[in-house]
């Protein structure tokens, strides 16, 4: 390959001009309005507008990008996370106009990007999933049949959901009947398709979801797993591999187990496969993400393996030169997301402009963001400005590593997460690792605001 469109912005925009210049590749930045002084559209080799600030307006806007693309004359687009990275029309578009979308095929992006569709494809192909409907229930009588076949608490859960959103617990009949129509509502309203699946709630699990890494000659590898488990609102907040609870007994049936699902997916790029973990260690699948991960630093850093550099080789139809037997996950990472928001006022997003920025380094410190001291964030994207990813032999040396990159990292003029971030690298729980998807909301109710 010798020229890659980055359909993106921020820190993966960055990350990925990163990885092509290593290979030499030339890299074109697609920008909006609202990001003429970003660090991925002055570090690229070419740059071109796209259109106004709004992402509906700019990196959403699939013909605009092809066209870019067209005009530039590139080989391929690599799309990120978020905005069309999961958008099988466009990895569609891709194709028919010659252009190499980096990651598996529309048809792969379609099959999984359907939640219940993929449950059923990883299902018959004999991996555990949470209990639950058979696809997607469209009346409330089947809906609340299946409630009660599987137990409560349940969840229900929009099909073409993402990003943590579209789910409402119930916790018996009649809490059912309203959560289930206002589940259906609200996914009709983000994602425009109200169709929605119900599944058994799987109470204080860990969020433990491995790495994927295919090629297009059939050869599937595992990375290891990430845990992502501190959430806030069903969003990753802290993310770490390997996972305190995971023992290698447990790490092979799993990997194994999310070998086989993208498998039955036909996959091909750099995935991951999620799953809740009971305490018992009984593990269910419940969904795959068709793209890079916000949290695949951590992985990179304890496996010494760039997925970015990776996934454009496998684009390229080369062979994984890796062996799933060579794979040594012989150190600690840890990632804290540090965003604009305000962790003391109920993360209120903090846009605004940076005064001073000073950024951690030293030894197993690795800092992802495109910000820097004069940089305005807008309020138009996400609130990520940066991830802070520290690492070491052992997970004790990884969490004191964070601890002092932390209190080192300056970002004034906005509110950050990282008070935030360093109230829970003090903790004894989360040190010792226990850690569930209920940690956070268990850390803000016994701690007090002051902490953040
Ligand atoms: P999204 O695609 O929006 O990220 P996921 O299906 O990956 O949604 O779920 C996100 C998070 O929601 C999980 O990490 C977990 O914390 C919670 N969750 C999802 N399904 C269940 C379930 N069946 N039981 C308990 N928690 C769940």
């Amino acid at each position: 390959m010798q020229k890659i469109l980055i359909a993106n912005r921020g820190e993966i925009a960055l990350r990925i001009v990163r990885a092509c210049h290593e290979l030499g590749i030339k890299t074109l930045a697609v920008y909006s309005e609202a990001d003429v002084e970003s660090l991925h559209v002055q570090l690229a080799d070419e740059a071109i507008c796209i259109g106004p600030a709004r992402g509906d307006e700019s990196y959403l806007k699939a013909d605009r990008i092809i066209s870019a693309a067209e005009i530039a004359d590139v080989d391929a687009i690599h799309p990120g996370y978020g905005f069309l990275a999961e958008n099988a029309d466009f990895a569609e578009q891709c194709a028919s106009s010659n252009i190499k979308f980096i990651g598996p095929s529309a048809s792969v992006i379609r099959q999984m990007g359907d939640k219940a569709i993929a449950k059923t494809t990883v299902e018959k192909a004999g991996v555990p999933t949470v209990p639950g409907s058979k696809g997607p229930v469209s009346t409330e009588a089947e809906a609340l049949k299946t409630a009660k076949k599987v137990g409560y608490p349940v969840i229900i859960k929009a099909v073409a959901g993402g990003g943590g959103r579209g789910m409402r617990i119930a916790h018996n009949d009649v809490s059912f009947a309203k959560e289930f129509h206002i589940a259906r509502h609200e996914a009709e309203k983000a994602f425009g398709n109200g169709a929605v699946y119900v599944e058994h709630y799987v109470q204080n699990p860990r969020h433990i979801e491995f790495q994927i890494l295919a090629d297009s000659h059939g050869k599937i590898l595992h990375l290891g797993e990430r845990d992502c488990s501190i959430q806030r609102r069903h969003q990753k907040l802290i993310e770490e591999a390997p996972s305190p609870f995971v023992n290698p007994d447990l790490r092979k049936k799993m990997g194994r187990a999310a070998i086989k699902a993208a498998e039955a997916a036909g996959y091909e790029n750099a995935g991951t496969v999620e799953f809740l973990v009971n305490e018992k260690g009984d593990f269910f699948f419940i969904e795959m993400n068709t793209r890079i991960q916000v949290e695949h630093p951590v992985t990179e850093e304890v496996t010494d393996i760039d997925l970015i550099k990776r996934q454009i080789e496998v684009a390229s139809g080369e062979h994984l030169q890796l062996e799933q037997k060579n794979i040594r996950f012989s150190r600690h990472a840890i990632e804290c997301r540090i965003n604009a928001e305000d962790p003391s006022r109920n993360f209120a997003p903090s846009p605004g402009t940076i005064d001073l920025y000073y950024a951690p380094g030293g030894h197993g410190v690795r800092v992802d963001s495109h910000v820097y001291g004069g940089y305005t964030i807008p309020p138009y994207y996400d609130s990520m400005i940066g991830k802070l990813i520290a690492y070491g032999s052992d997970r004790r040396i990884a969490l004191d590593r964070m601890n002092r990159a932390l209190n080192e990292y300056i970002i004034r003029g906005v509110k950050t997460t990282i008070p935030f971030h360093r109230a829970i690298l003090r903790d004894p729980s989360f040190r010792e690792g226990k850690i569930t998807t209920s940690y956070v909301q268990e850390f803000m109710s016994r701690s007090s605001s002051d902490l953040f």
